[in-house]
């Protein structure tokens, strides 16, 4: 840890007057971030915050959000942003998991809780707008004008945030992120594009990992970052035209919608140099439109927010694997195993194990969860099962096939969901689909499919649900073809098929 200074103490020596941030409503320079930063960090430890506890954070993203983000980490605390699209319970729950005594929150999250009648527990709330009410607004409770916090700088092994897995698959976990993960990850790799002149536009929100991994080394290089708290194609072009962006993540879904926008092509975003994608499956098909349309590299990488093995395809130089997520990172390193944990050869199907120095610290509160995850090799190194199935080619590329959870097992078969939701897109008039496992009787589980129609098709169900099992494997033929209106997806676009599967556990029953 060579200059390690914390990333917070990061932008001590930057220039004052240089914008930080800018959220669309404000815009705030090094200089008032950092003062600000310290006033409620010094406010969290007059009210008791203890080193290492937890702070949470429930709201839009914006510069408020990320005030309080920064302070709980400066203040020695430990940041713990809540997935706003949880339900009410979940989110009562994360809060009592976190063990934070000041919740950060949006006034109108904060009345829907309320109303929802879930026990919040004691936690002390400051809301991050300045609606009105009997609870303080960010701005009054922060310690007076030229306070700063007395506490000693982070060690590497301290947490910095807690933040909840996506819950995708189950009931979202907390998973532990030290300060030295997070340097690390701040401090390596696309070094060329991290520097005072960076300027990236972010439109998924800060509580994921996904907009983290790009937030955080663009403001320890002392760059600027637009934040959105709230994606719009029209808008996102218009904002990142005016600012002349240097960067971005966006998730697959934002590539579609940006480049289906009639606006797209009369955006000059020249100014663009690298573009990074992750979260959810990005089509070879999207990639390639993505390099012939989108100014600008194009990074993709794999990752889950439990930290681990991370892959990254520089899609700009790499036109024909563009069906793979590229290789693991140096230092990264991933094998496939079998449904007994043997180590298969290249080219094989099976779930990835992986090892880095970017793993979490463990699940919060479920040492058991934490011990799931682990593989050992037939020389007792560690690795961890990252619960989603692949293969890795001859040249160390690796393709994703899909989650293990989602893998569906009819009659002793295995089916891959993404084998048939490829068959389904290439049918003409459809738009977007995806396949779920539904339990059955005769054959354990069942494929289903969802579809959604392109602007001015009629789909005919029966015909298309005929015309794609011709193409199918007698093993993997869908039971059933359901037309939905859009598909059900998370804030950083991942399609919620527990959202699928209880629809349709909700019509059968
Ligand atoms: P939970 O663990 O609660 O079920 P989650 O796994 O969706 O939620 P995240 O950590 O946000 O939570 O997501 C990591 C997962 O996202 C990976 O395991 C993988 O399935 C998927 N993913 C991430 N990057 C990519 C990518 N580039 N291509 C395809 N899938 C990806
Ligand atoms: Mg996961």
């Amino acid at each position: 840890f060579g200059n390690w200074p914390g990333i917070v103490a990061a932008w001590g020596t930057l220039q004052p007057d240089a914008i930080a941030l800018d959220d669309g409503y404000h815009r705030i320079s090094w200089g008032a971030l950092s003062g600000q930063v310290d006033r409620i960090a010094a406010q969290l430890i007059a009210d008791g915050l203890q080193r290492g506890q937890a702070v949470a954070i429930l709201g839009t993203t914006g510069i408020p959000y990320a005030l309080a983000y920064l302070a709980a980490i400066r203040a020695g605390g430990c940041a713990a942003p809540l997935t706003t699209s949880a339900t009410p319970r979940q989110l009562a729950n994360m809060l009592a998991d976190s063990g934070a005594i000041h919740l950060f929150i949006d006034g109108d999250k904060r009345a829907e809780l309320l109303a929802s009648g879930v026990d919040l527990g004691t936690a002390r709330h400051v809301m991050l707008d300045a609606a009105a009410g009997e609870t303080p607004s960010l701005s009054e409770w922060m310690a007076p004008e030229g306070s700063v916090p007395d506490i000693a700088p982070p060690q590497p092994g301290d947490a910095f945030n807690i933040i909840y897995s996506s819950g995708t698959t189950g009931t979202p976990k907390g998973i532990v992120h030290s300060h030295a993960m997070r340097w690390r990850q701040s401090v390596a790799g696309f070094q060329a594009i991290y520097s005072e002149q960076a300027r990236a536009i972010l439109s998924t929100p800060l509580y994921s990992n996904t907009t983290l991994a790009v937030f955080l080394p663009t403001i320890v290089h002392g760059g600027m970052v637009r934040l959105m708290g709230k994606f719009d194609s029209g808008q996102w072009l218009n904002a990142a035209q005016a600012m002349r962006a240097t960067h971005t993540m966006l998730v697959p879904v934002q590539y579609q919608r940006l480049m289906s926008d009639p606006a797209f092509d009369s955006h000059d975003l020249s100014s663009m140099q690298v573009k990074f994608c992750t979260s959810a499956p990005f089509s070879a098909e999207l990639k390639a439109e993505a390099l012939r349309r989108f100014p600008g590299g194009l990074v993709e990488i794999y990752g889950m927010t439990e930290g681990g093995v991370v892959c990254m395809l520089q899609a700009h130089n790499f036109p024909d694997k563009l069906h793979t997520v590229g290789q693991p990172v140096k230092g990264h390193d991933l094998k496939v195993i079998d449904e007994e944990g043997r180590e298969l050869p290249p080219g094989s199907k099976g779930e990835m194990v992986g090892r880095s120095p970017t793993m979490m610290s463990g699940y919060k509160n479920q040492p058991d969860k934490t011990r799931d995850m682990e593989w050992r090799d037939t020389d007792g190194n560690l690795w961890f099962k990252m619960g989603d199935i692949g293969i890795v080619d001859e040249d160390g590329f690796v393709q994703i096939v899909g989650r293990a959870k989602d893998m569906i097992i009819s009659g002793g078969f295995n089916i891959y969901p993404k084998d048939l939701e490829e068959i389904l897109m290439q049918q003409p008039g459809v738009a977007d689909a995806a396949v779920v496992g539904m339990p059955s009787e005769r054959w354990g589980e069942t494929p289903v499919g969802f579809v959604v129609a392109a602007p001015d098709h009629a789909l005919d169900l029966d015909q298309l649900l005929a015309t794609v099992n011709a193409e199918l494997g007698k093993t993997q033929r869908l039971s059933a073809l359901h037309s939905i209106d859009e598909l059900p997806r998370s804030h950083i676009g991942k399609i919620l098929k527990t959202d699928l599967r209880a629809m349709l556990a909700e019509t059968a029953g």
